[in-house]
């Protein structure tokens, strides 16, 4: 090998290496904005603080026993407390935000974040102040019930969480 061929090979390394990390940073920086599922349609209900939106993506039927939809919440949007007969799973996809059981502290949930729900266990789910929160919600085992709604989450057990 001649010198000016090493000369070649390492202008050419000099420009490949940079442009690869660019497409890497790039597709991560996307995964962060265009989302996974459709936001859906807003939600209209009393069992809801602020602005949500749901896409269902799977609907109840004999055979599964369970919904599974799309959840967004705006910043400071969350649930009413509520319960499950037959347990959920919460898949985090995207933002920040906030899962928590009745008596126990709130816990800061982030996209990536797999939360498991017991059956009748007492709680909430929402955005942070100043943050989305998307997650898909699995309601399981809808033969023993489907959600049983409660009170608001007030703007004072909201504060309490962060
Ligand atoms: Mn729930």
């Amino acid at each position: 090998m001649t010198k000016p061929d090493l000369k070649y090979i390492l202008l050419f390394l000099a420009i490949l290496i940079p442009g690869c990390n660019f497409e890497k940073k790039t597709a991560e920086k996307m995964s962060q904005t265009v989302p996974i599922f459709p936001l859906g349609e807003k939600i209209i209900s009393n069992n809801f603080t602020g602005t949500v939106w749901l896409e269902m993506l799977v609907d109840n039927d004999t055979l599964y026993h369970t919904s599974i939809g799309n959840v967004t919440f705006e910043p400071g949007a969350r649930t009413n407390w509520h319960k499950h007969p037959g347990g959920q799973v919460l898949l985090v996809t995207d933002g920040k935000g906030f899962y928590q059981e009745k008596g126990k502290p709130a816990q800061i949930i982030k996209k990536g974040d797999v939360v498991k729900i017991p059956p009748f266990v007492e709680h909430w789910h929402g955005a942070a102040p100043d943050n989305r929160l998307t997650h898909v919600a699995i309601s399981l085992n809808l033969e023993n019930g489907g959600v049983e709604w409660l009170l608001p989450v007030t703007d004072e057990e909201y504060k309490s969480a962060w």
